[in-house]
């Protein structure tokens, strides 16, 4: 079978290797059908991963069907179509007992500590296969993923109907992160610095938008919401926004962080300490593959159309190249194996 090896930051090759076997009795032989591509991919393609090791197959919105079981497996079968959960997790650490394992202190993520979807075949245990909603194309189901990270993030902010949610950033994430916390029936306002993604929020039903560069955010959010904010969530990551979210919170808010930001933002102390702010930081998703399936099933939320580019995964290091060439006509690449 082929993958597709970042064998170090900005070198990538197609090799043919064998097909993994089943290790362990709770064991499932996945044979891809779609992966997405993830603005994380391009950070461990680039090098500027903090956690990424190399070399390593990438891909973490992994979609298949269920192409051989281990002799304990009962919960999917030969034939079923899943999306792979991302995280694989110790199980012992405290997170795991608290029922946290997408924070393991020995947290292994496909595709990024371990290998990942960016391949013909893989294997993972049973726990790791969710069904996927009849009737939904493998390019689409990549989706799940992301939003689930939206729904993780949303979960974080404890966000009810009484909240006013500010999102910072109207890109992929700052969509997924409306989809996710129109839910709730709380009001959305977001900003974002390119007006064609604010009109694509307000598409999506949020009560207000702000263009940051041309108007005056905080004086903006001031008269929408009377004492700031209740919930603001990064979904921009660039330095000084948390800081900037910290200000703009109302008190007693919360403030969701999102990025893997490596570089230092100042931070006044005091500001948390006379808001009462909460900062919480919302990483990768727990259990959340299920709610996003359940919600989709629903008719609650919306999965389909976010993939701008179908690809054929032969054409994967292409398709990596096309998304450095900024090109913005690419909102999410689906790499296909059909
Ligand atoms: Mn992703
Ligand atoms: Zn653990």
């Amino acid at each position: 079978m082929k993958q597709l090896v970042t064998e170090k930051p900005g070198v990538l090759s197609i090799v043919d290797v064998e097909i993994p076997r089943l290790m362990d009795p709770k064991d499932v032989l996945v044979k891809m059908k779609a992966a997405g591509i993830c603005g994380s991919d391009v950070h461990i393609y680039h090098g500027t991963s903090p956690v990424a090791t190399y070399p390593r197959v990438m891909g973490h919105e992994i979609v298949g069907v269920i192409a051989e079981i281990g002799k304990d497996v009962s919960a999917v079968k030969v034939g079923d179509k899943v999306i792979v959960d991302q995280i694989a997790a110790c199980g012992h650490c405290y997170p795991c007992k608290i029922g946290r394992p997408n924070i393991c202190c020995n947290l292994k993520v496909r595709g990024v500590h371990i290998d990942g979807g960016y391949r013909e075949y893989m294997v993972a245990p049973e726990d790791a296969m969710h069904l996927l909603p009849e009737g939904l194309a493998f390019t689409d189901a990549v989706m799940i993923e992301p939003m689930s990270i939206a729904f993780q993030s949303c979960s974080r902010a404890g966000i009810s109907k009484d909240d006013i949610v500010f999102i910072l950033g109207a890109g992929a994430l700052g969509k997924s992160l409306i989809k996710a916390a129109l839910l709730t029936g709380a009001e959305i306002i977001v900003s974002d610095v390119v007006d064609q993604r604010l009109e694509e929020a307000q598409e999506l039903g949020v009560s207000h938008v702000i263009n940051s560069q041309k108007e005056d955010l905080a004086g903006k959010l001031k008269e929408y919401t009377q004492w700031g904010p209740t919930v603001s969530i990064d979904a921009a990551g660039f330095v000084g926004s948390l800081p900037l979210l910290m200000d703009l919170t109302c008190n007693a808010g919360r403030v969701i962080t999102m990025a893997f930001l490596d570089e230092p933002s100042p931070v006044q102390q005091f500001k948390i300490t006379a808001k009462e702010l909460d900062i919480r930081g919302s990483r990768l998703q727990n259990n959340k593959f299920g709610e996003v399936i359940a919600a989709y099933n629903a008719g609650k939320i919306k999965i389909e159309g976010a993939v701008s580019h179908v690809m054929p995964f032969t054409d994967a290091i292409e398709a990596f190249k096309r998304i450095d060439s900024k090109d913005p006509s690419i909102r999410k690449i689906a790499l296909s194996f059909e």
